[in-house]
């Protein structure tokens, strides 16, 4: 990789370390002719094949924004939706793909953020699942209740 400040075709790392997360390594890096010092931050190439076909690279900016809309006027700030961006990212790239397309991403949005906003969860459902009918959204709702029920159970088992 060229040095940024000479154009120098060489460099040498100097350190190298994984993120917390496990997902990229940043290298400290040093040029040779010039001695500028510069990172680079290294991470699998993961795409994502959209509707049309065309291929772009994954973002958690484009989650962000789609999930933003099922969250208006609920209590999700911005560091949630961050940090259920980041969850998504982590549930992609830990089945070892490098490409998936924006049905799979939906898929790995609705676990997080029914954890973290079941109405801003339902909203997003209903779009991105096509609910054609209220039975859809009881269907849904009785999900969410039945596990309910079922947390609610085991809270008092361990009582
Ligand atoms: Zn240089």
């Amino acid at each position: 990789m060229h040095c940024p400040f000479c154009r120098h075709a060489d460099s040498r790392v100097i350190d190298s370390r994984t993120s917390d997360d496990g997902l990229s390594i940043r290298r400290r890096r040093q040029c040779p002719q010039c001695g500028g010092r510069f990172s680079t931050i290294e991470t699998a190439s993961l795409n994502v094949i959209k509707r049309s076909g065309v291929t772009e690279p994954f973002s958690r900016e484009k989650v962000m924004s789609g999930v933003r809309k099922a969250c208006q006027g609920r209590p999700v700030t911005e560091g949630d939706l961050a940090l259920l961006a980041q969850e998504v990212e982590e549930a992609v790239r830990q089945t070892g793909t490098s490409q998936i397309d924006t049905n799979e991403i939906g898929l790995a949005i609705l676990e997080p953020l029914r954890t973290l906003d079941e109405i801003a969860y339902l909203r997003f459902a209903s779009v991105y699942q096509a609910f054609d009918t209220l039975d859809d959204f009881e269907a849904a709702i009785g999900q969410l209740r039945a596990d309910h029920a079922a947390a609610a159970a085991a809270a008092t088992d361990e009582v």
